[in-house]
Order: structure tokens, then C-alpha cells, then sequence
């Protein structure tokens, strides 16, 4: 039985639950997730490792989460368009994920085109399905779709509940050209921690806030400080207008301090050292539409720009790819 890989790609609108999947699939968090659309900005790598089973060879699947398919209209929305044309390139597979609960629309086509270009073979993954009380009730959705594309399998699923993840991994895998392991058994990503720790504060900003707010903030962290019990964190959130940092501040702090409180603990377990982090907040108007500062938060652009810097000798932490925490490290 041959060890089987290759690259997955996660291809859908905004909300669908494609980094619930990933989350699910790999076993741990590593994409951020809210109940606002747009809340992936980056393509994001998740490896799941595939043991051998009776009568079955290992494999390795690398899946990639994308942010959401649309019509961007902004230098942020574009960018977040040119990753989702990047992780399509040259994978493997595509899982097509749609919400179940939702009907089809014009804006699905959008997604299938992206996805008839690439040529990849495809799945479609029904998820939500925890929402629907009356099973028949997918049965016209799937015929709906399979007459826009040809699906190699239509699998339902709930992403939230973890219903009928096996079969997706299982046909996956038997889709999968057979190939050598990419990654060593320990690493589930290549986010770098640093990063990784950006978006777990921009979690709670999305979160905690609402209106433009979670549309109109990033998060940067200035430095990353990685000791053996304790890790330095200094971060800066990004905002629009004076307005809205004043509400990021909130009465006396307060905002500040619920979203650093919340996303420290968080980091803390992800990293495995007790963190020490300090967030400052800063407008910055109308970045979401500057080419360059929205090219300067891409962290494999940043990581590029270092490796020039330092001339290939980084010595500061932070670069260093998300591996499983260290046994007994998570704290609850
Ligand atoms: P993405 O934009 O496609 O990455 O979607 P997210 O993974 O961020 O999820 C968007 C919202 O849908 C979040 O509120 C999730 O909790 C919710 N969600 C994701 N999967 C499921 C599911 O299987 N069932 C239900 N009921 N909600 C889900
Ligand atoms: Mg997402």
C-alpha cells in the first residue's frame, strides 16, 4: 500500500466554515474563526498526518485554508484574493464547501469558477448540516450543484460538531497521488508562531467588537521575545479613525484589557510559556486601502524581508514554525 500525499485546498464563500474544517481536521486551532465574514485574511497551511491502518497506507495531507470568496474592493480584499488564487495553484484536490442552510446564488458561481480554472479534481463538502432537521431537504441542494460542476464526492458534514469528518479524511486520502511526506510528523503548520499570535488577538477584536471595527483593524506584533518559561509579546492594533480607537481603548482601558486578558491566555497555550504582552493602539487612515501597508502584514513577505536583513541569520524567535505544544505544557 503506498504512503499517499499532497496539497488540499479549502475554496468557498465567507462563513462557510472553512477554517472550522481545517481546525477540526487537523486537531488543532490554528485558524482564527468568528461568526463575521472575512475573518481569514491569509492562506493558511494545516498538516494532518494519517497513521497506517489495516489493509491501508499512511499519508500525509497538507490542506490549505483560504479567506472566503468575493468581489473584493479594497487593497486588503484583493490581497486576500490573490491568496486564495494561490493556494489553488498546483494543489492536489479542492474541497468546494458550501453552507447547507443556504441556497445557491450567484455569488457560488464565483467560487466554482475560481475552481474550474485551476482544472483540480473537486469535492463538495455540505457543512452545517447540525442546522438542518430534515436530511431530504439536502437532496435538491446536491443535485443543484452537481449540475454546475463534477464533483468527485459530495460528503455532508458539521465542521462544528465534528459529524463525518472520517469519511472526509478517509476519501481524501484515497484521492491523493501517492508521494513522499512533506512535513515531519510534529509540524501541524507553517504559520510562525509571531503570526499565529497576531491573529489570536485579532480574534477577540472580532469578537468583542462590532459595526466597522472588525473590518477596519489588523494587528502587528513588533516584537517577539521567546525565552524557556516566559515569552515577551509587544503588539500594535491597527485601526481607521480616532474614533474607533477610542472604543478599542475602551472606558478607562477596559476594551484593551478584556481583548490582551483574553488572547493572552490563548497564546499562552499555544506557545507553552507564560507570556508576557503589551498592545498598544494606533489609527492609521485608511491603511485597508494602501498597497504597501497591507503587502507589510503578509508574514511570508515579512519573513522574506528578515532572512535579507539578518542575512540569514535570525535570532530573534517568533519565525519559527507552529509545532504541537510539548506534553503537560497546556494549561487550561
Ligand atoms: P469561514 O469564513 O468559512 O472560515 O468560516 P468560519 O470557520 O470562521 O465559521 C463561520 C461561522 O460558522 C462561525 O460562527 C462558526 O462557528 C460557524 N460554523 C462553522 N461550521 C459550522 C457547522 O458545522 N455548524 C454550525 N452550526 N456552525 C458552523
Ligand atoms: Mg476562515
Amino acid at each position: 500500500m503506498p504512503f499517499r500525499s499532497g496539497f488540499v485546498c479549502i475554496l468557498g464563500r465567507p462563513n462557510a466554515g472553512k477554517s472550522t474544517l481545517l481546525n477540526a481536521l487537523v486537531g488543532e486551532k490554528l485558524a482564527i474563526i468568528s461568526p463575521k465574514p472575512q475573518t481569514t485574511r491569509n492562506r493558511i497551511q494545516g498538516v494532518v498526518h494519517i497513521a497506517k491502518r489495516s489493509g491501508k497506507g499512511g499519508g500525509q495531507i497538507v490542506l490549505i485554508d483560504t479567506p472566503g470568496v468575493h468581489k473584493p474592493d479594497s487593497s486588503l480584499g484583493r490581497k486576500m484574493m490573490v491568496e486564495v488564487r494561490e493556494a489553488l495553484e498546483g494543489c492536489d484536490l479542492v474541497l468546494v464547501i458550501m453552507d447547507a442552510t443556504r441556497k445557491l446564488d450567484p455569488r457560488d458561481e464565483f467560487a466554482l469558477d475560481l475552481l474550474r480554472r485551476t482544472g483540480a479534481k473537486a469535492f463538495l463538502i455540505l457543512n452545517k448540516v447540525d442546522l438542518i432537521r430534515e436530511k431530504s431537504k439536502l437532496l435538491p441542494l446536491i443535485e443543484d450543484y452537481r449540475a454546475l460542476h463534477d464533483f468527485r464526492e459530495v460528503i455532508p458534514i458539521s465542521a462544528l460538531k465534528r459529524k463525518g469528518l472520517d469519511t472526509v479524511l478517509e476519501k481524501i486520502v484515497e484521492a491523493l497521488p501517492a508521494g513522499p511526506a512533506y512535513f515531519p510528523e510534529d509540524q501541524i503548520t507553517d504559520q510562525p508562531a509571531r503570526f499565529m499570535a497576531a491573529e489570536i488577538i485579532r480574534e477577540q477584536i472580532l469578537l468583542n467588537t462590532s459595526e466597522e471595527i472588525p473590518y477596519a483593524t489588523t494587528v502587528l506584533v513588533d516584537s517577539f521575545e521567546e525565552g524557556e518559561r516566559l515569552t515577551r509579546i509587544a503588539a500594535t492594533i491597527y485601526c481607521e479613525r480616532g474614533g474607533q480607537k477610542g472604543i478599542l481603548v475602551g472606558k478607562g482601558g477596559q476594551m484593551l484589557k478584556k481583548i490582551g486578558t483574553a488572547a493572552r491566555m490563548q497564546i499562552e497555550r499555544t506557545l507553552g510559556t507564560k507570556l508576557f504582552l503589551e498592545l498598544f493602539v494606533k489609527a492609521e487612515p485608511g491603511w485597508r486601502d494602501s498597497r504597501r501597508f497591507v503587502e507589510e502584514l503578509d508574514w511570508r513577505r515579512q519573513i522574506e524581508q528578515r532572512m535579507l536583513e539578518l542575512g540569514n541569520q535570525g535570532n530573534e524567535d517568533g519565525g519559527k514554525p507552529g509545532r504541537r505544544p510539548p506534553q503537560g505544557s497546556t494549561r487550561g
